[in-house]
């Protein structure tokens, strides 16, 4: 089997401590996206029982284990311990990860970074929730407000971000003081199987982080789970539907959804050309284009649009080491929206596989698709472009705006005022100012409209795990 050479390999679920056999016989067969060959088999697939486990070990160490006694100082050295190991191990999960969806080589550091950054922020705000008091006035009560862990929160992942996912949901639900029971994606689950060893050697008490593997039943099962107190996903827009509606017709329980997206990138005439090539190349192409955030619209003012579209298909066609899309059926739905493209829009380059090995796509761009044109309305999650363009100002926020997504958009102009303005009125969760929108962990991230709901990171994705209580005190007694 491929995995003799990966170090962290554990093909099990991670429940109450331990790496246990699934209940359920059914198992992921997981390929490498770079050469079509088989990793593995053998990997579980947790069902009703499996979750139910996971989910009554989770209950029980929020209820009554250790970790409902621990100090806030012993949660967050915990969780410091946990990023120091994850740190010390980076290169080997990010094997992991790599092997299963194909994330090139020099993303390692920057992923490893990413997660590492999430879970030290959040240990620091352990012992920083704190709480407002008003005085009691003119026979009102005295009034408290206190911030509560909500119980057991269960995190989702996509395959494109696994370990980030993972930081930004389980790095505040635990430093609240839940507990956590995640499940991967079945395209990339080796990644986050790894991590049960240093959650235990970090010094978590068994059950707060369970770690399950299985398809999109073993996250339903999440999703509708009586137990279950909060659910956060990230993936597609569909299933973070069907999420949310299982999430209401079971227990009502807390959701947070981080989505898709189709970002726009505009270009002003008086842009630094040089600058907005790069970032709408690299905005784009980060990841092979499997980035939620990728902007994918490029809209450009029409008097610098030929000597843009120019410079950037020179960027595109120049852009090398892209790894490979995710899996087979991920790279037939990128070649189907290219043969699409293809009777929708003027191909400025690429449009071809590369290689006949791996899934490996050339970087694509598009040109002057119509309004309605797929290419130009839907997430394509791979690295396909389009470029429109645009006469003023109010006409390029229309067509930014005129999309159900809103995760993120960057502006390109040297005028401040205009930044500053044309900022305020796009309808997205995010916007990058002459350069492409970054998540960073001290500030909010997350989607307007059907990108998402909630927000992950800063503060804000602390609060998104704590429960609101409010006591009042009469004073006249
Ligand atoms: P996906 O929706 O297919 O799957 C995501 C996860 O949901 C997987 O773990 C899957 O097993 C699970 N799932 C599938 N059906 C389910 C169901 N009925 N109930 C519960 N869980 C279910 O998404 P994907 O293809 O893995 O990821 C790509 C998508 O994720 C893209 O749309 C991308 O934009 C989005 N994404 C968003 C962000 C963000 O922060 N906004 C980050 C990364 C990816």
């Amino acid at each position: 089997m491929a995995t003799s050479n990966l170090a962290l390999f554990k093909a099990k679920l991670f429940i109450n401590n331990e790496y246990v056999d699934a209940k359920s016989p059914e198992k992921i067969s997981v390929y490498n996206p770079a050469d079509e060959t088989l990793v593995t088999s053998e990997f579980p697939v947790a069902g009703p029982e499996d979750v139910d486990a996971a989910v009554d070990g989770a209950r029980k160490a929020f209820k009554s284990g250790p970790w409902k006694d621990f100090t806030p100082s012993q949660r967050a050295a915990c969780i410091m311990k946990l990023a120091d190991l994850i740190e010390e191990n980076g290169e080997e999960l990010f094997k992991l990860e790599t092997v299963a969806m194909g994330a090139p080589s020099y993303m390692a550091p920057f992923i490893t970074k990413m997660s590492t950054e999430a879970w030290r922020y959040y240990a620091g705000w352990a012992d920083k929730i704190p709480g407002q008091t008003f005085r009691s006035e003119g026979g009102k009560p005295f009034t408290f407000v206190t911030y509560e862990p909500i119980g057991v929160c269960a995190g989702i992942a996509p395959w494109n971000a696994s370990l980030t996912t993972f930081a930004w949901k389980a790095g505040p639900a635990l430093a609240a003081g839940n507990t956590v029971v995640f499940k991967s994606s079945e395209k990339a689950p080796l990644g986050l199987a790894a991590m049960g060893d240093l959650i235990k050697r970090a010094g978590f008490p068994p059950g707060v982080v369970q770690i399950l593997s299985g398809p999109g039943s073993t996250g339903a099962l999440l999703a509708q789970h009586m137990n279950v107190s909060k659910i956060s996903f990230t993936g597609s827009v569909a299933t973070g539907k069907k999420v949310q509606e299982m999430a209401l017709k079971s227990n009502m329980k807390r959701v947070t959804l981080e989505l898709g997206g189709k970002s726009p990138a505009i270009v002003f005439n008086d842009a630094d050309i040089e600058n907005a090539v790069k970032y709408c190349a690299s905005g784009l192409l980060v990841n092979t284009g499997q980035a939620c955030i990728a902007s994918s619209r490029t809209l450009v003012q029409k008097d610098i649009a030929p000597k843009f579209i120019e410079a950037l298909t020179t960027a595109f066609s120049q852009t090398q080491g892209l790894g490979p899309l995710a899996d087979r059926s991920q790279f037939e739905r990128v070649m189907s929206f290219i043969e699409t493209g293809k009777k929708e829009a003027s191909l400025a380059t690429g449009g071809a596989r590369v290689g006949d090995k791996g899934y490996y796509v050339a970087p694509t761009l598009f040109v002057d698709p119509g309004l309605d044109a797929k290419i130009y309305k839907e997430e394509i999650f791979g690295p396909v472009g389009t470029v429109r363009t645009f006469s003023t100002e109010e006409e390029v926020v229309e067509l930014a705006n005129d999309t159900l997504y809103g995760l993120s958009a960057t502006v390109f102009t040297s005028s401040i005022s205009r930044a500053l303005r044309v900022a305020g009125k796009l309808e997205s969760g995010t916007v990058g100012v002459n350069t492409s929108f970054m998540p960073s962990i001290e500030v909010p991230f997350g989607g307007w409209k059907e990108s998402g709901l909630g927000r992950e990171l800063g503060r804000d994705g602390l609060s998104a795990y704590l429960e609101t209580k409010t006591v009042q005190i009469n004073m006249q007694v």
